[in-house]
């Protein structure tokens, strides 16, 4: 059977990073299909909703995804299967702004309970790069794009 297509990618951000982070990095990584998003290279038609995470512990998150399955269908005729949520770097990396999110797996439960596909990582910034590899930050987790 024909995997379905993905045609919509959430890109949830941490409240705290988002202070002071516009989000730029996350959605230029996506539009350019770089990063986190090399997976989706050549699926000009794939849309990215940026959205918070809604702040500790990721609660809101159950909420806001019923709303985005539900705004996809009713909008743009997209299921669920349809959509991929990567979590930021800022959430699943040690990086400039903080260490990974504390909340990971709950956040993580929450949304495959929703029935969403779950990835990690989207924006990779050279500095917090330079710094792992100096050791001042921790290494990539293995499953992080
Ligand atoms: S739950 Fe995680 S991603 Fe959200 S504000 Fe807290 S630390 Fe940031």
């Amino acid at each position: 059977m024909d995997k379905k297509p993905v045609r919509l990618i959430g890109i949830i951000q941490c409240d705290f990073a988002k202070e002071r982070c516009s989000g730029f990095g996350c959605v230029n990584s996506f539009t350019n299909r770089i990063d986190g998003f090399t997976a989706y290279e050549g699926d000009a038609g794939v849309m990215a909703v940026p959205f918070n995470c809604g702040g500790c512990p990721g609660r809101r998150i159950a909420r806001t995804a019923a709303h985005l399955i539900k705004r996809a269908k009713k909008k743009a005729d997209i299921e669920k299967d349809e959509i991929v949520i990567h979590l930021s770097s800022c959430m699943v990396t040690d990086n400039g702004h903080y260490p990974p999110c504390p909340h990971l797996d709950y956040i993580e439960k929450i949304l495959k309970r929703k029935g969403l596909k779950v990835r990690k990582g989207s924006y990779k910034s050279k500095t917090a790069q330079k710094r792992r590899d100096e050791g001042l930050y921790d290494s990539l987790n293995r499953d992080c794009d």
